[in-house]
């Protein structure tokens, strides 16, 4: 492994990058993502805030009784992925993000040609080329994950995860929120639990999770360039395993829709499909815009048992270790969509609490974000 030498320390200007502080730039990227991705932009302007009790009368409207089709997953519980192959996870690396990571603004491919920005991506993406090719060519990082499917349905506002597909015994109850702003009267207010068929509509269905990330090498090599003062190849590592780790999600989200759970055995998106979600389901991660409760990634270790597992661990804050590591839940519903929960009221501060069995005070903490 030799990265250290031969990766040569080639932007010698640290401190600016369009007039912006390079490593800020990087970093601040990566706070937007987790606050605001894309998907959770497009909310209409004008809003009513509405009581819990009203939200729930509006939640999302579905026939599961009559429309739902029950798939029984091939994988019920979980299931290890060791040393996965670095060269897969390459295809399936959505780039753009990258670019932004740098400051620098534009999609790709399209930012490689465009007039104002066009040279320095040209430049990091070559040089972000020739790290991964040493990465994957000397085995740098060991990518590891872990799937599970459950057997589940929704009761209110909370999934309910079962002991065993028999379904006599509730394992879990994982409280998700809902939306309290109408933005149209014809509208729902919605929450993640609307996407799980009612244990009252008969129906069978499940809840996913995973839980994968990029190495444990990464957080080493990230501080081993920061301790040379090499910030440009720290920032270039870290680019690298975020995007490498996004790209696991999303091989084996694939996995799942079309083997795993295989809801979606037929599906064939290309590249470009997979970045613009255009796949059946969602993946909504605790801590984004539809569950901003960090807290429910403790629902997601608990479950798959990811810390002995895997290896990855949550800190008090719930940030994962390594930080180049992503998990969510997987949701088969082909309605279900990426939402924003909003501000919510006090009615739901309270119920949430209840329904999590912490404290108001407790759950005020978690959920700042929404009041
Ligand atoms: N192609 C992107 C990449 O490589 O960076 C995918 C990652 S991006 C952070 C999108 C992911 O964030 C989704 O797959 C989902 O896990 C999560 N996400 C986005 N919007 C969300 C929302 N409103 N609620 C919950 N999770 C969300």
């Amino acid at each position: 492994m030799d990265i250290h030498h031969s990766i040569r320390y080639k932007l010698t200007k640290l401190d600016n990058l369009w007039g912006k502080p390079l490593i800020k730039s990087a970093l601040g990227f990566l706070g937007d993502k987790q606050q605001q991705p894309p998907s959770a932009k497009k909310q209409p302007r004008k809003a009513t805030f509405i009581s819990l009790k009203d939200a729930r009368k509006k939640r999302f409207y579905y026939n599961y009784r009559e429309d739902s089709v029950e798939v029984i997953p091939q994988l019920l519980g979980v299931k290890v992925f060791e040393d996965f192959d670095l060269k897969i996870l390459r295809q399936y690396i959505d780039w753009t993000p990258f670019f932004h990571g740098w400051g620098l603004k534009g999609r790709f491919p399209g930012i490689l040609e465009k007039e104002k920005v066009g040279r320095e991506a040209n430049r990091v993406f070559n040089e972000g080329q020739e790290m991964l090719d040493e990465i994957i060519e000397e085995k740098m990082f060991t990518p590891k994950g872990i799937i599970g499917i459950f057997p589940a349905n929704s009761e209110g506002d909370d999934i309910l995860i079962y002991a065993s597909d028999r379904r006599k015994k509730v394992h879990r109850r994982i409280p998700m929120l809902r939306q309290q702003q109408l933005r149209d009267q014809e509208g729902f207010t919605l929450s993640l639990s609307d996407y799980i068929a009612p244990a009252d509509s008969g129906k069978r269905d499940y809840l996913g999770g995973f839980a994968v990330t990029s190495g444990f090498e990464t957080d080493g090599l990230v501080q081993h360039f920061k301790s040379q003062g090499d910030s440009y190849n720290s920032v270039m590592v870290r680019l690298l395993a975020d995007r490498l780790v996004e790209a696991f999600a999303e091989v084996l989200h694939e996995a799942v829709r079309k083997k795993y759970w295989g809801y979606d055995p037929g599906e064939k998106l290309s590249q470009t499909d997979l970045i613009k979600e255009r796949y059946k389901g969602i993946r909504p991660a605790p801590g984004y815009p539809a569950c901003p409760d960090h807290t429910l990634k403790g629902h997601l270790f608990d479950l798959m048992k990811v810390e002995r597992r895997t290896g990855i661990t949550l800190n008090d804050s719930y940030a994962m270790n390594p930080a180049s590591s992503v998990a969510g839940f997987y949701m088969a519903h082909d309605r279900s969509r990426y939402f924003g929960i909003g501000k919510i009221g006090e009615d739901q501060l309270r119920d949430y609490a209840r329904r999590a069995s912490v404290d108001p005070e407790e759950a005020e903490k978690w959920l700042a974000p929404v009041l």
